[in-house]
């Protein structure tokens, strides 16, 4: 099984904004994939999304993450719409869609890289699943797939309550079903492993709010346009994405 983190690619463009260079180039020659990543906050989407990565070459794009960087950075130099959008993070309010869609098409590079994309909590609302369509468009590039991560709310809970993050990184790890080997440093890089602001007690009850009022529109998005593909995320990582990988008829290897 691959390794959190174990892709190199420091998603400089993403993270950092359009001005900066990944420091690897996109492989080339393969099949692209560009596939956008759906579920609950906790649900795995993120531990999904390294495997994937490490299976397809797909970069791993997240907003969340554009949103963490920027708060550990560059708090002082922020534009205004990022000090809004690092509020409602903290918070745990989700950023208004006109500042994470403006974040997004100052990225649009990242979006018809060859190297293809694994979108990662965006699009959250079905405000921003058509403007993602727009941007994609404008991009002359088309999604393979919208894969949706289903699990019982009392497991979310759990999961989001143990899940750590490494600072440097970025690899997700579980306290208890993904546990680094020592505790509190990341296996990959060394660095340390935090719980993020978002997931703790009062930001978790507010997020799964925000979540259930979204996520119901999103999929009817989805569905409408034959892209909706349903997995159960019950069991461990390398379970869930055996089914990912059948749902997107890729090759088992035992
Ligand atoms: P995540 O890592 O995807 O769980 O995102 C962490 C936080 O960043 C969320 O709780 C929101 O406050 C914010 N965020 C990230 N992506 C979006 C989005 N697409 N729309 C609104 N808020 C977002």
């Amino acid at each position: 099984m691959s390794t959190p983190g174990s892709y190199s690619n420091d998603r400089a463009a993403w993270l950092k904004g359009p001005g900066h260079r990944c420091s690897e180039a996109p492989a080339r020659g393969k099949r692209v994939w560009r596939l956008v990543l759906l579920g609950p906050p906790g649900v795995g989407k993120g531990t999904q999304a390294q495997l994937l990565c490490d299976e397809l070459g797909s970069c791993h794009l997240s907003t969340g993450d554009v949103f963490r960087a920027a708060r550990s950075m560059e708090m002082d130099k922020a534009s205004p719409a990022m000090v809004t959008a690092i509020e409602c993070m903290v918070g745990g309010k989700l950023v208004p869609d006109l500042t994470v869609v403006n974040l997004v098409k100052e990225r649009a590079k990242c979006l018809r890289c060859v190297g293809g994309f694994l979108l990662d909590g965006f699009p959250r609302t079905a405000a921003q699943a058509g403007s993602l369509e727009e941007i994609l468009q404008s991009q002359g590039v088309t999604l393979n797939a919208a894969l949706y991560f289903e699990l019982p709310l009392e497991q979310l809970r759990t999961r989001l309550s143990g899940r750590r993050t490494c600072g440097r990184c970025k690899a997700v790890y579980h306290v208890a079903n993904r546990a680094s080997a020592v505790a509190g440093v990341c296996d990959t890089c060394g660095g340390d492993l935090v719980q993020r602001e978002d997931d703790r007690e009062e930001a978790i009850e507010k997020r799964m709010v925000a979540y259930n009022l979204t996520m119901e529109p999103l999929l009817t998005f989805y569905a409408e346009r034959k892209l909706l593909m349903r997995i159960s995320a019950a069991g461990s990582p390398d379970q869930v994405f055996t089914r990912v990988k059948v749902a997107l008829g890729l090759p088992i290897h035992e």
